[in-house]
Order: structure tokens, then C-alpha cells, then sequence
């Protein structure tokens, strides 16, 4: 039966326990254990899939299909354990299972309450899959005392009396500010915060304590004392540099120690770190630089784009470069030269996105990657791009376009050539979308298989004939046009297995140009860099050589 380790955090929000239990749970798998990490949302959105990437930054989308927070990103990016919909849950869902078991009549005619129906509802999802792993670490947004967060504390803290004594631990993250005039580490927030904890009767057994300065040894010694916790269980939390120093330092400042300490774990298996260590040397002495281009809408908010960025840095991790992402606003294009704002970049990526908007400048950055062979990476909607500037100006389909931009009934501008699928084949069964599905989860969302042509540089970067990755879209590339597209050089590499669903395209005659309909960047990891960004980064140091 798992262990669980509950993480709150106090004081400010934004301090890092996303990371902070990644960290951990990579720690732990040094160690030797088995670990499952999860999210627990206090919004009442029922998933985040409809949230705006502004607000929320990146969806991040699962294998079995769920669209979940980007710390699950996080999660697999720290552990490799592939995240489930079951380790990503908001109040929203919550409150819409109570309420449909209340519809049905499940609860009997009961009375319907915050407790116990909404806490046994947390608790019955924190129990999911309690058997499979060592650790299972949990995280809750926000900070305590938010009043959307309650029924969460609520429902850990009877958790951690049904389980057996020594089973639960509760880690808790603050903030010691400095105040230069004083030149003062400042414990008093944390203390306060470490009281909202307490009054809903918890008692953290480890403070994580983020602070810009070194947190002297008396410092540490009062925070003990003031908050009821050992003095070693005060972990402090240093910026640094990259986050994949994160594990080391939390290693170095006692972290993975206390969390076994505080369960009576001895000995504590001894860790194998050497993984991070590579990790760190490759972060952190890099042989060279190249510059790539991330032409996008959402380019105000870097968060919206958080694993792809993360999967160039691995991918430069790979042949130790460091790249030097520039975020490029494709509107500022759409009706100007987009060589201007795109030369001199080493590489070029078109990420993901939806609606319209920008899209023109998009497919003006394919059609400028294409004509002056600069690498190109377009990732679902950059694939959709890249295959519309194709049609338009090397297949002579002048009004090629997406459906997805075609919303006005009876107007039609554009010849689709990438078109709104309603049913297609997952696994072995057939899904089928209706006109009037909801907004959210009508999309083709989670792992498919695809099958790579022989003899096609994605086959040789995969160096494999069937790939799995993962989706998260409703238009789709239509086939018809293959035959014409092909004629002009623009093989579609990788197909659906039953081959009616184009998945990869690439320029046969282009140094590198490759779009993909899935999202890579879900799969990459600094210790496993995807095999496209690694290659894609191997060309942009190249084309750096050129110039
Ligand atoms: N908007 C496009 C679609 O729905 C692309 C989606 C994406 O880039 N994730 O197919």
C-alpha cells in the first residue's frame, strides 16, 4: 500500500510545489521506490481542456486522453511515470460526480454536504491506484486558506487518520522574504501560514522554505521551534539556474532524507543520482548556442508553450547547445515580409493553437522556412499550416485553408484542406463526434499509433516503423490532396494505421522540414530527449555553421 505525501503551500502562490514534488518524486525513484504523482485543483472548471492558454498556460494532454495541468507535464518530465487521467482532478469534477450521483439517487434521499460527500468523494480519487506504487505524492493547488480549497484540506486531513498511523506526511512550502533595510530573512508569514494549517488540523512534518537568501542555521532552528516541526525538516529552497538542478539541490538540502525520516524509513536506501548529475553537466556547460524561433498567438504568456520550450532545451540538452527560444507574434506578419522577423534564426518551430487568428503569419513562416531551407518543426496546427502553404503555393490549390476558419454558414472562403473529422478508429473501436457535442472533450485527445513510410527521414530519426503519440485536436489533414502534395515532394510520412488519418508530413528535398499532427513535446524528457526535437536542434546547429 503507497505512502502519501500531501503538498500544500502557504503564503504566496507561484512558489514552486509543482516542481518542488517532482523534485521529490525523482528523488525517491533514486532511491528505489516506485512513485505516482498528482494534482488536486481547486477550480470549478471541470477540466482545464476550455481554460484559456492565457490564463492557465499550457493544456497538458495524458495517454489515456485527459487534458490536464501543466504540472503533470512537470511530473513526467521529472519521473518519466507516464501521468493517467486519474492523477488530475479540479473541484469542478468533483462537485459534478457528487451531483450526478445525487441525480441518480445514489445518496438515498441523504442530505447532500460538503462533508462528508464532497471530502469522500477526494478521498476515494486520492485512493486510486494506492496499490500499484511506494509513494503516491499529491499535490493541492493554490495556497491555504483559499476558501475554494477547503473541502481538499479537509479531505486529506481525514485521509491521513482512515489510513494507519505513519502512512501520511504533509510537506508544506512557504516563503521567507528578505527585507534588505533590516537585511532579514523574515519567518513570520511562514509562521502564519504554518497556524491556517494547523487550525484546519494539520500539522506539517516538513517546510519547504523558497528564499533568495541563505537561510542561516538559527533561522531554521526558530522556524522549527515557532511551527512544531525538526529542526532537519526545515528544507530550504534556493533559485536556480535551470530546474533540472532541482532534484540535486533538494538532495543536497536534506529533502528525500527528511520525507523518509519522517516515515521511519531506516536505513534509507542509498541514491543513485548519476542521472541528474548528466542532467546538470549538460544544462549547465553547454558547447554552443543556436536561436530558434517559436512563431506563435500565445507568445505573451511563455506558459502557454511551457513543454515545448522544455523539449528544446532537451533536445539542445542532446547535442549540448543551449537554445535560445525567441517568441515571435505571427500577426505582426500577416500582411507585411515575414523575412524580417524570421531572419537569422537558426531553426523555426509553428507550434499548436486554435482559431484563426495568426494564421496567416503562420503559414507565411512555413512558406519562408521552406524557400530559404531553414529547419522547420510544425507541431499540430503547424503541421496543418505548413500543409495549407503547400497546397497554396506549390500544388496550385489557391484558396487552400481549414475548416476551422470557415464558421460562417453559407460563406465559404476557403477550399479545406484540412477538414473537421467526425469519427475515426482509437485502438480497436470507432469514436464518433455529433455536430453538437459540448466545447470540451470533443476532440481527438490522447495516444494513437501512426505508421511511418520506409525510407523517410522520420522513420530514420525514430529509427522504429510505428511511433505512439499523443493528440489533441479536431481538424485533420485531408488525404485527398495527397497525391498532388506528393508530386510536389511533400511525402506524408507517417499515417493513422489504417492510413486514412495523415500524421507526418515532411519535404523530401529540405534539409529539415517535418510537421506532425501530435504533440512531441508531451513525450521529452532532459534525461530522454525526444528523438524530433533532438534532431530538429542537430539541424539548427547546422544550419548555425552554414552561416
Ligand atoms: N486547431 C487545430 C485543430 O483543432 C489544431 C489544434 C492544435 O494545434 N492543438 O485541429
Amino acid at each position: 500500500m503507497a505512502r502519501y505525501v500531501f503538498i500544500t503551500g502557504g503564503v504566496v502562490s507561484s512558489l514552486g510545489k509543482g516542481l518542488a514534488s517532482a523534485a521529490l518524486g525523482a528523488l525517491l525513484q533514486a532511491r528505489g521506490f516506485s512513485v505516482r504523482l498528482r494534482k488536486l485543483d481547486p477550480y470549478l472548471n471541470v477540466d482545464p481542456g476550455t481554460m484559456s492558454p492565457f490564463e492557465h498556460g499550457e493544456v497538458f494532454v495524458t495517454d489515456d486522453g485527459a487534458e490536464t495541468d501543466l504540472d503533470l507535464g512537470h511530473y513526467e518530465r521529472f519521473t518519466g511515470v507516464p501521468a493517467r487521467k486519474t492523477d488530475s482532478v479540479s473541484s469542478g469534477r468533483i462537485y459534478s460526480n457528487v451531483l450526478e450521483k445525487e441525480r441518480r439517487g445514489d445518496y438515498l434521499g441523504k442530505t447532500i454536504q460538503v462533508v462528508p460527500h464532497v471530502t469522500n468523494e477526494i478521498k476515494e480519487f486520492l485512493k486510486i491506484g494506492e496499490d500499484e506504487v511506494d509513494f503516491m505524492l499529491c499535490e493541492i493547488g493554490g495556497t491555504v486558506g483559499d476558501i475554494e480549497g477547503l473541502p481538499f484540506f479537509e479531505a486529506i486531513r481525514q485521509f491521513s487518520h482512515d489510513k494507519p498511523r505513519g502512512q501520511c506526511i504533509f510537506m508544506h512550502l512557504t516563503l521567507l522574504p528578505y527585507l534588505a533595510a533590516s537585511g532579514e530573512l523574515k519567518t513570520k508569514p511562514t509562521q502564519h501560514s504554518v497556524k491556517e494549517l494547523q487550525s484546519i488540523g494539520i500539522a506539517p512534518d516538513i517546510l519547504v522554505c523558497r528564499s533568495e537568501h541563505p537561510i542561516p542555521q538559527k533561522e531554521r532552528e526558530k522556524i522549527a521551534l515557532f511551527c512544531n516541526v525538526r529542526s532537519e525538516s526545515v528544507v530550504p529552497a534556493y533559485d536556480l539556474k535551470s530546474i533540472y538542478e532541482a532534484p540535486l539541490a533538494y538532495h543536497r538540502e536534506g529533502l528525500d532524507q527528511a520525507v523518509l525520516d519522517a516515515f521511519g524509513i531506516s536505513p534509507a536506501p542509498r541514491p543513485n543520482l548519476d542521472r541528474w548529475h548528466d542532467v546538470a553537466d549538460r544544462i549547465n556547460n553547454p558547447e554552443g548556442e543556436v536561436n530558434v524561433a517559436i512563431v506563435g498567438k500565445y507568445v505573451q504568456l511563455e506558459d502557454a508553450y511551457k513543454s515545448i520550450k522544455e523539449a528544446l532545451t532537451h533536445g539542445g540538452m542532446a547535442n549540448r547547445v543551449k537554445v535560445k527560444v525567441e517568441w515571435v507574434d505571427s500577426e505582426l506578419f500577416e500582411r507585411e515580409d515575414a523575412a524580417p522577423h524570421l531572419e537569422g534564426f537558426h531553426a523555426i518551430l509553428v507550434p499548436g493553437g486554435f482559431g484563426e487568428r495568426g494564421t496567416e503569419g503562420k503559414i507565411k513562416a512555413a512558406q519562408f522556412a521552406r524557400e530559404r531551407r531553414i529547419p522547420y518543426l510544425g507541431i499540430c496546427l503547424g503541421m496543418q499550416m505548413a500543409v495549407i502553404e503547400a497546397a497554396r503555393n506549390v500544388a496550385g490549390v489557391a484558396t487552400a485553408g481549414s475548416e476551422e476558419f470557415d464558421h460562417e454558414a453559407g460563406k465559404k472562403r476557403f477550399e479545406p484542406v484540412v477538414y473537421h473529422l467526425k469519427e475515426w478508429i482509437q485502438g480497436n473501436h470507432k469514436v464518433e463526434r455529433k455536430a453538437d457535442d459540448d466545447k470540451g472533450g470533443t476532440m481527438r485527445l490522447g495516444a494513437y499509433d501512426a505508421a511511418l513510410t520506409e525510407g523517410s527521414r522520420v522513420a530514420e530519426i525514430y529509427g522504429t516503423a510505428s511511433i505512439e503519440e499523443r493528440h489533441r485536436h479536431r481538424y485533420e489533414v485531408d488525404t485527398k490532396y495527397r497525391e498532388a502534395l506528393e508530386a510536389q515532394g511533400l511525402c506524408f510520412a507517417g499515417m493513422s494505421p489504417d492510413g486514412r488519418l495523415p500524421e507526418i508530413v515532411e519535404w523530401s528535398d529540405h534539409p529539415w522540414f517535418i510537421g506532425v499532427q501530435f504533440h512531441p513535446e508531451l513525450k521529452s524528457k532532459p534525461f530522454a530527449p525526444h528523438p524530433l526535437f533532438a534532431d530538429f536542434v542537430r539541424a539548427a546547429v547546422e544550419t548555425s555553421r552554414l552561416v
